[in-house]
């Protein structure tokens, strides 16, 4: 039997660095919401107790470095399976992008394997689990519209953005996020209006969640690749309500409520970047 698991991708609405903890990791508060931009996992179960990845990426190893073969490794030996099984990705997230790709990888298997073998553990549990592969991973074992506090462990749901369209424009670069990390210094960095997101997410109110977005990471990831900055501006220009760059980089967003619009924006940004997709929010 096969199990498929939709893996979707995410973008920021907010990203707050709060501080450095003295175990090197840091405090963040991010919102985060799930767009219509997915990896596609399968599961099959393996009689031989072993994890096998596949999946076609110049960029994406397919051994235990893999982010799903981590999981998988974790969930085994978390809940003492001794079954194998074999994780086929089909990689349709840009990778080392901000979106979350390899996280929400990571957190698709969590949830199918849980399923696959009948283990039947909450979706807390699973998001504790996951926060010790990524940061991001606890936010996407649960999807939606949610912020994520701590090291991003702290999940608490909130209302989904009212119905736009969202353009990804991913200029040609991966970025690190640990190297984006380590550049931050909390005392210098701009920090959003994580409060005002809250309140105009509560309210559906589409243009004071564009007034409000933003990514304390965002200067540094520009600092280092001024093609972010210049395709932001290339976006703002084009026309879209609200305007940021998603995680550590380097893509970058814009919001609108009318297809016709986005359309356009698309076309325009296609102009400067190869890697331009028009998307829906689901969270
Ligand atoms: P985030 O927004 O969580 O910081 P990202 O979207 O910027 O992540 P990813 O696409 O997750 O970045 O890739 C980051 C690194 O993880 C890359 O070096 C990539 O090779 C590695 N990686 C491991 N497993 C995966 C996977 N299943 N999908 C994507 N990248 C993976």
């Amino acid at each position: 039997m096969t199990l498929f698991e939709k893996a979707p991708a995410k973008i920021n609405l907010s990203l707050d660095v709060l501080g450095k903890r003295n175990d090197g990791h840091h405090d963040v508060e991010m919102i985060m919401t799930t767009i219509d931009l997915a990896d596609r996992i399968e599961l099959d179960k393996l009689q031989e107790d072993r994890i096998e990845v596949s999946l076609w990426s110049r960029y994406v190893p397919n051994d235990e470095r893999n982010l799903a073969y981590k999981a998988a490794k974790l969930f085994k030996v978390q809940y003492g399976i001794k079954q194998g099984v074999h994780i086929k990705i089909e990689k349709n997230i840009p990778v080392s992008a901000g979106l979350g790709g390899g996280s929400t990888d990571a957190a698709a298997v969590l949830r199918g394997l849980n399923k696959l073998w009948d283990v039947g553990v909450s979706l807390e549990e699973l998001a504790l689990l996951g926060l010790k592969i990524d940061s991001d991973v606890p936010f996407c074992v649960y999807g939606s519209t949610a912020i994520a506090k701590g090291q991003g462990e702290i999940i608490t749901r909130l209302p989904s953005p009212p119905s736009c369209w969202v353009i990804l424009a991913k200029p040609d670069i991966g970025v690190s996020t640990k190297s984006i990390f380590h550049r931050v210094n909390t005392d210098v960095i701009p920090h959003p209006h994580t409060n005002a997101i809250i309140q105009a997410l509560h309210e559906k109110d589409f243009h004071n969640i564009c007034n409000h977005i933003g990514n304390s990471l965002e200067a540094v990831t520009m600092s280092i690749y001024p093609d972010v900055k210049r395709i932001k501006q290339k976006m703002a220009v084009a026309g879209a309500d609200g305007v940021l760059m998603s995680g550590s980089g380097p893509t970058v967003y814009g919001l609108v409520q009318h297809h016709n619009k986005a359309q356009r924006i698309y076309n325009s940004m296609k102009g400067f970047c190869h890697d331009v997709h028009i998307v829906r929010i689901t969270g």
